[in-house]
């Protein structure tokens, strides 16, 4: 028998000692909101319990009502993000931490596969583009990428080429057969970046750009969210929310270094987010490591741990002469630092992955298999 209905939405207890008339006043005001409230007598001190839809209680501070000790939401809210146990959950309640996959074209990403985006950070010259797109797929890359409209810090720096952009990105899809990611910076561009991008990126700084999430959600095109770089994991996942509740469910989201107090450097990979969000979502997760490191040293190492954490795929800088590029020159590996790093990562997460896999096995006498124990 299914009890779920029985349960309440929210419980609150009253303050000990609440007189009976004030009960009353906050169970009919509780009740104004179209919920179903009912008393219950404790010794010494009273409940409310809260069925029907409690959503638009949530952010009302109810704690700060006169009469109320605590509110208790017993349930997550309904979002359209929120991972649910699905079918392939072990018994002991272990929620599956494959993402569902994202079809961007022919790829799936998410889903057990692993991605590699790779591409310069803005398109420049046409022979370049081309050049490095080649070079992106002799590499193993499955996206090229390039942006075309570049959300800079200062307006005089270079923006992007714009349309021109959007032309030779067309002619590097051709060339490359590579699908491409390309960044939205405006609503009213959707359409036309959209009709040369097989994934549209929406960067860190646009993250809480609601008008353009809510456009995207009126689309059915794949979606790179990047995390806001002074977002946290709910923050970054209601905007992903805003897109999905739109009616888009094709959303990948995207680490990509947040801001950081130490003095030494502006931004650190958060890594920590992986497991987080696998935890919390069903959406694909990819990591950035050149603007989570802004140094291109570091980015082979960071694209190795963001394997390791889980990540279904990493997006990477490449320039062929990093010190002339006109923007995030200092990030970008060369295109054979890039060869060099993709079977690595396609090993790495091979190997894990059929690590997992073992790790999980149920032994025949009803244990898991623990490779630590063994140790
Ligand atoms: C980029 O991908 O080039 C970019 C601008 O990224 P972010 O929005 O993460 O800064
Ligand atoms: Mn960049």
């Amino acid at each position: 028998m299914d009890h779920s209905t029985d349960e309440p939405a929210l419980l609150i207890a009253l303050e000990a000692g609440l007189a009976a008339t004030f009960r009353r006043r906050v169970r009919d005001r509780l009740a104004s909101f179209g919920v179903q409230v009912s008393l219950v007598e404790g010794q010494g001190r009273n409940y409310l319990e809260v069925h029907g839809d409690v959503e638009p209680l949530r952010t009302l501070a109810l704690d700060s009502w006169k009469g109320i000790d605590k509110a208790l939401f017993l349930g997550a809210a309904h979002l359209h993000v929120t991972r649910t146990k699905t079918g392939k959950d072990d018994p002991a309640g272990k929620v599956a931490e494959t993402s569902s996959a994202v079809q961007v074209g022919d790829l799936a990403i998410g889903g057990g596969s692993f991605s590699v985006i790779a591409g310069p950070c803005a398109v420049e010259e046409e022979e370049r583009t081309l050049r490095l797109a080649a070079a992106v797929s002799a590499s193993g890359c499955h996206l090229f990428r390039g942006g075309a409209f570049k959300p800079r810090t200062s307006p005089y720096a270079f923006q992007g080429l714009g349309d021109k952009a959007l032309q030779i990105l067309a002619r590097a899809r051709e060339e490359s057969g590579l699908g491409i990611v390309t960044e939205i910076l405006d609503p009213r561009d959707v359409e036309k970046v959209s009709s040369v991008a097989d994934l549209l990126q929406v960067g860190s700084r646009n993250m809480h750009n609601y008008s353009l999430l809510k456009e995207l959600g009126q689309t059915r095109i794949p979606i790179l969210l990047k995390r806001g770089f002074s977002s946290t994991s709910e923050e970054f996942l209601l905007a992903a929310e805003y897109i999905l509740s739109g009616g888009n469910p094709n959303v990948i989201l995207c680490e990509r270094g947040i801001r950081c107090a130490a003095a030494t450097r502006q931004v650190v990979l958060d890594l920590g987010i992986v497991p987080e969000l696998k935890k919390k979502t069903h959406l694909p997760v990819v990591v950035d490591p050149s603007h989570g490191s802004a140094e291109a040293y570091r980015v082979p190492a960071l694209a190795r741990a963001a394997v390791a954490a889980g990540a279904d795929g990493v997006l990477v800088e490449v320039h062929d002469h990093p010190e002339e590029a006109l923007s995030d020159g200092r990030q970008a590996l060369s295109p054979e630092e890039l060869k060099e790093l993709v079977p690595v990562l396609n090993s790495l997460h091979g190997l894990l992955n059929n690590a997992e896999t073992r790790q999980l096995n149920p032994l025949p006498g009803g244990t898991v298999a623990s490779t630590m124990e063994e140790n």
